[in-house]
């Protein structure tokens, strides 16, 4: 039997015994994951500088702080979202009482990548836990002395049979899809989440797929463009742009397009220096696949600022090109990288349905002051999620779910959302022996009027 399916089949029996009902063994097993974070956080700082060259701030924002935070939230809510809620039931039904009960899916899967390959391989780990699951986690083996220390540490506290770490390629992730799982949770590449989608679909499971686009950035007449440009800079070039909810273009307004350039240069150099290839806050490219990508989307780009790149050590400046319209490869597939391609609008209407005429993006920016062009634009497009005047910060408000639409993916999670879309929601009908009125019952005779009054 392979490693996959015995631990497939412990875990089944592991739910089945039903320890994970109990709030009190989930309460338990996140502290417990909450402690490793806090001790051995010094080791995922680590695999992360290995992997991406990730700073410790970065590491903390986007992979150990984001997650504990989640962690947090969920401890002090779950109880309230574990409990059956009441719901009315109609006179017709009478005497029954109706409730929902949040139950478990049973045994899940999480499929991570490897752009922040610790955050998104146990963030929603914390739902699973949280919502009575087991779970196998397979991290990305494109990150893999990350993959490595999330075995190493799920395995020293956690029960196989509740939750194991089985790493490897895609020959892993093809045996793990074969299997029946009660619910996948993918996150990737609109591509493979179609691979997996397919794979669900042979056992009718519940797919939830975080996937990713091109996230356009509108840049308004109006706009403060120097806090503009210090947020797009961070936002952009943060992880050197391998972020899913990154601006992939600017969208900036004809009228301040030059002078948010020269904002732009501005706040490049303020937070990487002259030379960002030495400052210690700027990541790397994964692996030599995605550099040379990378680079072959700069060919014959105007280059504005940046551009230089190191073969060596899979370093690429951040950049910014004069897009020469929406046709270039540049503007066809996700960058995903350091490269900010900036296009220019004179109508908002026209810019908006350039937009809405590509796959439905993960997120979507707008930086301007009048609220009614604010709202013009939450309002006429469709994105998973948006920021006005900021962007990636709705990720760090648990309150908010986070998912994307269209291709950009389905289901949310974080916060109680991450509960949620690792629970099912049973209906459940309580009725009671008396009184048993005898409309519903055969023979019909004489009683449809009396339906049509309660029903009708
Ligand atoms: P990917 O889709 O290439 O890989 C994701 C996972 O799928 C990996 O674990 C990999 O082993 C596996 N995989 C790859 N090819 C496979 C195949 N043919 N069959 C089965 N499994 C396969 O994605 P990636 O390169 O790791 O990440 C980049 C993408 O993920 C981008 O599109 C990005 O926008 C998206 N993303 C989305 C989110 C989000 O939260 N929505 C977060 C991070 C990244």
């Amino acid at each position: 039997m392979s490693e996959i399916t015995s631990t497939l089949e412990s875990q089944r029996d592991f739910f089945a015994g039903g320890k994970t009902r109990s709030y009190e063994f989930r309460k338990e097993r996140l502290e417990t994951l909450k402690d490793l974070l806090h001790t051995r956080e010094k080791e995922i700082f680590e695999a992360l500088q290995k992997d991406l060259r990730k700073c410790e701030f970065e590491s903390f924002i986007g992979e150990v702080g984001i997650t504990l935070d989640e962690i947090n939230h969920t401890l002090k809510h779950l109880k309230g979202w574990m409990k059956t809620r009441k719901v009315s039931t109609p006179i017709a039904l009478f005497p029954a009482k109706s409730y929902i009960h949040p139950e478990p899916f049973g045994n899940v899967l999480v499929l991570a990548p490897w752009n922040y390959p610790f955050q998104l391989a146990i963030a929603p780990l914390v739902g699973a836990i949280a919502a009575g699951n087991t779970a196998i986690v397979k991290p990305s083996e494109l990150a893999p002395y990350t993959s490595a220390v999330i075995a190493k540490l799920l395995k020293e506290k956690f029960d196989p049979a509740h939750v194991a770490v089985i790493e490897g390629g895609i020959d892993v992730n093809t045996a793990l899809l074969k299997e029946r799982f009660d619910l996948i949770f993918f996150t990737g590449s609109p591509m493979v989440g179609k691979i997996v989608m397919r794979a669900a679909a042979e056992h009718l499971t519940p797919v939830v797929l975080e996937l990713g686009g091109k996230s356009p950035c509108f840049v308004d007449h109006d706009a403060d463009l120097a806090l503009t440009a210090k947020r797009i800079t961070w936002g952009k070039f943060l992880n050197a742009g391998q972020t899913c909810v990154a601006p992939d273009y600017l969208l900036a307004h004809k009228s301040i397009k030059s002078s948010l350039v020269e904002e732009m240069k501005k706040a490049m150099r303020n937070a990487y220096g002259e030379k960002p290839l030495e400052s210690p806050d700027y990541p790397r490219i994964i692996n030599e696949r995605h550099f040379k990508r990378l680079i072959g989307l700069m060919q014959d780009q105007k280059v504005l600022a940046g551009g230089d790149s190191s073969n060596e050590s899979r370093y690429i400046a951040p950049t910014l090109i004069d897009a020469d319209g929406w046709e270039t490869p540049l503007m066809q597939e996700e960058i995903f990288g350091p490269i900010l391609p900036i296009l220019e609008f004179e109508d908002l209407d026209e810019a908006i349905a350039k937009v809405n005429a590509r796959p439905k993006p993960l997120a979507l920016y707008y930086f301007g002051n009048s609220s009614d062009r604010q709202a013009a634009v939450i309002n006429k497009t469709s994105s998973g999620g948006a920021c006005i005047n900021d962007l990636i910060s709705h990720l760090l408000n648990p309150n908010l779910p986070f998912g994307g639409v269209g291709e950009s993916g389905m289901g949310s999670y974080h916060g109680k959302g991450s509960f949620d879309v690792f629970t099912h929601e049973k209906s459940v009908l309580r009725n009671y022996n008396f009184p048993d009125p005898p409309v519903r019952y055969a023979p019909y005779e004489g009683k449809i009027g009396l339906l049509r009054y309660f029903m009708g």
